[in-house]
């Protein structure tokens, strides 16, 4: 860092405020996490210098000897953390490795079923923001408006309706188990191809905490980064007839040069997640977002389907007489980070929002348990259900500055 200060002091002051920022709040969001040094050691390393177009043994480039064995030992251990016969670990993120699906197996104008955005579904599922949405006939699936949980009955008719080329499930704001052998036996019935998006949820299956979707989806993408606790990116998991297809959509399809900084990164990761403490780990976000959840439902606040069986919750805030952005920005000044999110059937925009999304990966990293939920619990609560209240504000931002204290980070 001191060469850098030497150099560059306005950005070497930014990382140091952002090492505070994430020592001193309260990270909620549930895409993130906090990875090891070992992972970071390995992404901020010379790696970073090397051209390796192409894959293990097949570059476009020379002196690929060493990226050559750690490119094919991040393929081996994903493969052998997730049962899959194939890997590409080149995705610089899950959108890349999204669209790189499609493009493998779609063509423009192909109809696919996905999740609707505002039902927990991801922008790459078919949004018409997004490539997805823009190139493919999409037909949305979503929830129950009674249960919160994907409708899988509704999910069957559109799909023997609409018979769509592509099923594909996986989700951004779903707190409930996702069935992916109903799934599969929906999109063979229809004729689809089950492509599952498990970005969120990778960790826990790694543990064998939620159903493993590889042995019943054609395709399976997930980010690195979420509570896998690897660095910023994507793989694509696939069987053995589709090897070829994904890797040349990855490369010369929709990327050049593979990142081999952030692949060191990804195998160290991988590394990591096939541990016993990696399990306990997994074991102990799931107690943590069970724990939180119970408690805000004690305190007042809607949860969204009733609870979570994974790593989120969704909270619907307008009983508290507010909307998401309102509750995003109120927790944001005591020190608590969360986000914005729709929930099922939401009436406001999703600039707006009526509910909050709160994850525990971070936190639990952080070595944080299930006492420290219920104190997270009262943190929120006080703000939320009392706005107006300056002496509960100061209590909270007290309150926060105790718990990060309690367990550093990277120290
Ligand atoms: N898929 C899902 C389900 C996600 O939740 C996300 C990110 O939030 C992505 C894909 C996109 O990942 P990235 O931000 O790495 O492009």
């Amino acid at each position: 860092m001191s060469v850098l200060k030497g150099f560059d002091p306005e950005i070497a002051r930014m990382i140091e405020l952002e090492r505070q920022r994430q020592q001193n709040k309260l990270e909620l969001i549930a895409s993130e996490n906090f990875v090891s040094k070992a992972v970071m050691e390995a992404q901020g390393s010379v790696l970073t210098n090397k051209y390796a177009e192409g894959y293990p043994g097949r570059r476009y480039y020379g002196g690929c000897e060493h990226v050559d064995v750690i490119e094919q030992l991040a393929i081996d251990r994903v493969k052998a953390l997730f049962g899959a016969e194939h890997a590409n670990v080149q995705p610089h993120s899950g959108a890349q490795a999204n669209t790189a699906v499609y493009f493998a197996f779609l063509k423009p104008g192909d109809t696919i079923l996905g999740m609707n955005l505002s039902h927990g579904g991801h922008l790459t599922h078919g949004s018409p923001v997004n490539i997805s949405g823009k190139y493919y006939n999409v037909v949305a699936y979503g929830v129950d408006a009674e249960t919160h949980r994907i409708n899988y009955e509704e999910l069957e008719d559109l799909a023997m309706t609409h018979r769509p080329k592509m099923l594909v499930a996986g989700a951004s704001a779903y707190p409930r188990v996702i069935d992916f052998a109903r799934l599969a036996e929906i999109a063979h019935k229809a004729g689809a191809m089950l492509f599952v998006d498990m970005a969120h949820i990778a960790g826990l299956v790694a543990a064998g905490l939620h159903p493993n979707p590889v042995p019943y989806a054609d395709i399976v993408t997930t980010t690195t980064h979420k509570t896998l606790r690897g660095p910023r990116g994507g793989v694509i998991l696939c069987r053995a007839e589709y090897a070829a297809a994904v890797d040349k959509a990855i490369f010369p399809g929709i990327q050049g040069g593979p990142l081999m900084h952030v692949i060191a990164a990804k195998a160290v990761a991988f590394k990591e997640a096939a541990s016993e403490e990696f399990r306990l780990y997994q074991e102990q976000i799931i107690k943590n977002a069970s724990a939180l959840s119970a408690k805000l439902a004690a305190s007042g606040f809607t949860i969204v389907s009733g609870g979570t069986d994974n790593h989120l919750m969704l909270v619907d805030v307008r009983g508290q007489n507010l909307t998401g952005k309102q509750a995003e920005k109120l927790l944001d000044e005591v020190g608590v980070t969360v986000n914005k999110n729709t929930i099922p059937f939401d009436p406001a925009s999703p600039f707006v929002t009526s509910g909050i999304r709160i994850g525990t990966p971070a936190v639990t990293s952080r070595g944080m348990q299930e006492e420290d939920m219920a104190v997270i619990g009262e943190i929120i609560a006080m703000v939320l259900n009392r706005p107006e209240d300056e002496a509960a504000r100061t209590k909270a931002i007290a309150m926060v500055a105790e718990l990060c204290g309690k367990y550093p980070l990277y120290e």
